[in-house]
């Protein structure tokens, strides 16, 4: 198993796991996605022994859907995987607005591939056959910035964070939002807004009468600033017009500036 992965470190057999005594008292989950199994196999054996919560999925349409569907502090991704490969999970796991860290292992070393990669929102990457000790030590230090920026982001992040909010309700016209709640006064009565259309009326709220470029909901919102598919930003207007506007094509709030982005006139 040792050395299908080209390594010959000490992990530490009975060491405590990194987590020993940390004041959340549990165990980081790791989701490991890989299809080649004795790689798959050393990764979980050696991630478990240092004490890590782990599963793994080997094709890359159910490691998708885990991924989405299950809470996880990092994920070890393949590249080449069955069905939908590495960088497409990485990519559709950002535009849904998962930020998991992710640890990127490929056997493609090729430059464009790597920057491709870590474009798509990959955290970090390694090149097969990797060394195994690097590994657990590029894990560590993931989780550990992970966790740093779960306790420091609302700071230093300059990401819309609905929640985050003195003003918690603003009205406009004859309807109203509550960033504290969640719930909007729409067209159709009181409803509860999801997370991307609070967050995209939470940087209209802070720029009443300005152009908003879809650059710039692309970053604040998805913090994708480069994601060449603005899909994303259309879908969320459309649903924040089918609530607010009586008419789509002549709206009275969220007007569209050509080419550019929006305007939100309250
Ligand atoms: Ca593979």
């Amino acid at each position: 198993m040792s050395d299908a992965l080209g390594l010959s470190s000490n992990t530490g057999a009975g060491s405590q796991g990194p987590n020993h005594g940390s004041k959340e008292n549990r165990s980081s989950r790791i989701l490991v996605v890989e299809d080649e199994e004795a790689i798959a196999q050393g990764l979980v054996f050696n991630l478990r022994r240092k004490g890590y919560e782990v599963e793994l999925e080997i094709d890359g349409a159910k490691a998708l859907e885990t991924a989405r569907n299950q809470p996880w502090d990092l994920i070890v991704l393949d590249v080449q995987l069955p069905k939908i490969d590495g960088f497409q999970i990485c990519q559709q796991l950002r535009i849904d607005g998962i930020f998991t860290a992710i640890l990127v292992l490929t056997a493609r070393d090729q430059p464009d591939d790597i920057v491709y990669g870590l474009k798509n929102g990959a955290d970090d990457y390694m090149v097969k056959p990797f060394d195994l000790a690097e590994l657990l030590a590029r894990v560590e230090g993931l989780l550990r910035r992970a966790e740093w920026s779960r306790t420091h982001a609302p700071e230093s992040s300059t990401a819309a964070d609905p929640t985050d909010t003195s003003d918690a309700r603003f009205e406009f016209g004859d309807f109203w939002v509550d960033f504290k709640t969640w719930q909007a006064k729409t067209r159709s009565g009181v409803v509860e807004l999801s997370r991307k259309e609070l967050a995209v009326l939470k940087v209209f709220t802070e720029k009443p009468n300005q152009v908003v470029t879809r650059r710039e909901l692309l970053e604040r919102v998805w913090e994708l600033p480069n994601h060449p598919n603005t899909r994303v930003v259309d879908n969320v207007i459309v649903a924040l017009r089918k609530s607010f506007e009586e008419s789509s094509w002549r709206p009275r709030h969220i007007h569209s500036v050509r080419g550019v982005g929006y305007r939100f006139v309250p």
